[in-house]
């Protein structure tokens, strides 16, 4: 597959699973199955997105077990729709070239459009810095949801096997909060540069908040409140 092709996979999904998920809520009503899909979306977004993708496969900030590595990586597939290493290389090139035209998303030049990544700079969700895709190709885990990345991504799909409900409030619902929430974790930036966002934009990036801290301390998350606490329960800090 061409990276066009996924620029477009991920933009549809991120505008045809906000109206499944409201047909959803309207159609099984607003209930006590709503806190599995916060719950899921807390695992795929921050444990798995923000946490693994992000910090550990992308900053070595912390090392896990290869378990809880497995296990949290797949959180993050599933929930970003996204290759670990695609992920974090073009997320090395937004460290690299941030807020300048070869940011793969830089809110200066693009504005609203960074919260779609078919708008993204050619460094987007197939290209970015060759080192990194060096480095996690190495990575078995990592590789194995790149490698097999098309055949992977429908196996939640086998929940509809169990009902249509438990789809929808186990997977659909917080794959659609997830998406949008990787969507507003692009916002953090302004004409001078990474900001600090508040307790509500936290909570709905599931931990982007403290981005000055992020862009200048990239390897430590020890300035990023209680995200590091998160991280710290699921990993060791890495202190090499
Ligand atoms: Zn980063």
């Amino acid at each position: 597959m061409s990276k066009i092709d996924k620029r477009y996979f991920l933009f549809g999904a991120q505008i045809t699973t906000p109206f499944i998920a409201i047909w959803a809520l309207l159609y099984y009503g607003f209930s006590v199955w709503l806190l599995a899909s916060l719950v899921v979306f807390f695992l795929m977004r921050c444990v798995g997105s923000v946490i693994t993708y992000h910090r550990v496969l992308g900053h070595r900030t912390h090392i896990m077990h290869p378990v809880v590595e497995a296990i949290c990586t797949a959180f993050g597939f599933f929930g970003s729709l996204s290759s670990p290493i695609e992920f974090c290389a073009s997320h090395t090139n937004h460290h690299k070239f941030v807020d300048t035209e070869k940011d793969p998303h830089p809110v200066k030049y693009l504005g609203w459009k960074v919260m779609f990544p078919i708008f993204w700079n050619e460094s987007g969700p197939d290209g970015g810095d060759i080192r990194t895709v060096v480095r996690l190709r190495r990575n078995k885990i990592a590789y194995f949801f790149h490698r097999y990345h098309w055949m992977l991504l429908p196996l939640p799909l086998l929940l509809l096997l169990i009902s249509v409900k438990v789809f929808m409030f186990f997977y659909l619902i917080p794959l659609a909060l997830t998406l949008w929430s990787l969507s507003l974790s692009t916002l953090n930036h302004d004409k001078n540069g990474p900001k600090d966002m508040g307790t509500l934009y936290g909570i709905l990036t599931a931990g982007e908040h403290k981005h000055v801290w992020h862009h200048t301390n990239p390897y430590d998350t020890s300035g990023e409140g209680w995200l590091d606490t998160v991280a710290s329960l699921i990993a060791k800090r890495n202190t090499k």
